[in-house]
């Protein structure tokens, strides 16, 4: 008998909280800065010093624990994490442990077609350690340089229930994660600059058992893509070793992308023993409910807030308001044009084929995008209104492109005025039988195929303008066709 395995996961996300300041002193946090050059006693870990909270952070990870439903404590304390490590001069990081910031919560996700929501355990306030850069010294040999620009700079660290499924059901949990933080103004979401970062726990049980396996967790993972694939490749190791009477050892395993595989990086021997204690310097982290509730009241609108809302006001389809809900931005714009042309379901047509098609090839943002909402939406109204067919409309798109003008000047100034009027289209089926006389010999001979080739050609000497229904009227009636 075969035996179907189950995958348990629990994801630990770090989020860089876009504060000017650090955590617990002045310094900045811009990223990119040559190294060591923003850092003061405080971040450095010197002796004698205090931290001090930034305000802004706390506000930052409130608003968060808000929108994924989280229980705002009203009381948390900062605990020391001892552990040592080049990049850490003070030799502990400030976390909090067993009195975190947020408790609970949760995050709907939809994978494969099912929604659910995963819980969340906390969201913790820490700061983040500093970086280890490895360049190529003299005769190739390996150097280690430390940057601390980066410590102390502010984090939440969001801890999820061990219920996600699957790959597919972490890669979505994390664009969704993203996307909520995004839109809340809180973290900028870039992977690349490490803003936001992710360990999966990961373990198998044989479906229906309710008892989890041991897990390994899997660090240094550098975009969701590669959370999913890490994902697929433990699962598959540890049914492996399940498979062959083994057992799954907890460790820690380090991504490597190029290879498709995860190697150890540590074992349970060496695993850390943190030693947590409350940090001596900070008070307790007492927020006041109407702190609290004022925070609450002035929350942005969340992404499923705007698809409702977009689904409810426009009566477009939810897939559309998922595509067209990406971003804040992208859904601002959106607005725009449905109102502007009058055509939402038109104007979401537009946006997800032509405009994300364009600006997936670009690797464009909405605000790159050339076209500005006040000119589609007023080409999107011209289609809808037939003034202009679709085609026209393509044409017209292309031009806008690159040339700051609206449509309705183009259209003048390009000649491209759809032609529907009779005396013109039956000048323009003369030209074109004029121009092709076998073919219109076969068509009065009666080969009707034949006539699908001259409403070709005649459309395309219009350049796509001719209304289609009476053109073909007109040349009938000119080639002589009942
Ligand atoms: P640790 O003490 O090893 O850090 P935690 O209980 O703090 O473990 O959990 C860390 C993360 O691991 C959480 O996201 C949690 O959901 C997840 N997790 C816990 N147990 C398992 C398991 N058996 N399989 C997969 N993930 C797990
Ligand atoms: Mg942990
Ligand atoms: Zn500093």
């Amino acid at each position: 008998m075969t035996v179907l395995y189950e995958t348990v996961i629990g994801l630990e996300v770090h989020a860089q909280l876009k504060t000017e300041s650090k955590i617990f002193c002045a310094c900045s946090t811009k990223f990119g800065s040559r190294p060591n050059t923003q850092v003061c006693p405080v971040c450095l870990g010197l002796p004698g010093v205090l931290p001090v909270l930034n305000e802004r952070a706390v506000r930052f990870a409130v608003m968060t624990g808000i929108a994924m439903g989280a229980t705002i404590s009203e009381r948390s304390v900062f605990a020391r994490k001892n552990y040592f490590y080049p990049d850490l001069p003070k030799g502990y990081q400030i976390s909090q442990y067993d009195r975190p910031l947020c408790v609970g919560g949760g995050i709907d996700i939809r994978a494969a077609g099912v929604s659910k929501r995963i819980g969340l355990v906390r969201i913790h306030l820490e700061e983040d350690a500093g970086k280890s850069l490895h360049p190529e010294g003299r005769e190739g040999v390996t150097t280690t340089r430390v940057d601390l620009n980066r410590t102390g700079v502010p984090l939440i660290e969001i801890v999820s229930e061990p219920e996600i499924r699957s790959g597919a059901e972490a890669y979505d949990y994390l664009i969704r994660l993203k996307q909520i933080l995004v839109y809340l103004g809180v973290c900028d979401g870039n992977m690349e600059e490490g803003s936001l970062r992710c360990d999966a726990n990961v373990s198998v049980r044989p479906k229906g058992q309710v008892a989890f396996g041991t897990k390994a967790e899997i660090k240094n993972m550098n975009s969701f893509r590669n959370v999913e694939r890490a994902i697929a490749f433990e699962t598959g190791r540890q049914i492996g070793i399940v498979e062959s009477g083994g057992r799954v050892v907890q460790e820690t395993l380090l991504w490597n992308a190029d290879k498709g595989t995860a190697e150890p990086m540590r074992s349970k021997e060496e695993a850390h023993d943190y030693r947590y204690f409350p940090e001596p310097d900070l008070p307790p982290l007492d927020l006041t409910p109407a702190w609290i509730e004022s925070i609450r009241s002035e929350l942005p609108e969340l992404p499923n807030e705007v698809r409702e809302r977009l689904v409810r006001e426009f009566g477009i389809p939810e897939y559309d308001a998922e595509v067209l809900t990406e971003t804040r931005a992208l859904a601002s714009y959106y607005e725009d044009v449905a109102r502007r042309s009058g055509n939402p379901k038109l104007a979401s047509n537009w946006i997800m084929t032509e405009v994300n098609g364009i600006r997936n090839k670009q690797g464009q943002s909405i605000e790159e995008f050339p076209i500005r909402s006040d000119r589609l939406g007023d080409l999107v109204r011209m289609i809808a209104a037939e003034r202009i067919s679709g085609k026209i409309g393509k044409q017209l798109f292309e031009m806008m492109l690159t040339t700051p003008e609206g449509p309705e000047e183009l259209v003048k100034a390009q000649g491209l005025l759809p032609i529907d009027d009779e005396g013109s289209l039956r000048a323009l089926a003369r030209e074109v039988i004029a121009a092709n006389p076998g073919p219109a010999a076969e068509v009065r001979a009666g080969k009707e195929r034949t006539f699908a080739f001259l409403v070709g050609q005649a459309m395309k000497q219009s350049r796509g303008r001719a209304h289609p229904e009476k053109l073909q009227a007109a040349l009938r009636k000119e080639v002589g066709l009942p």
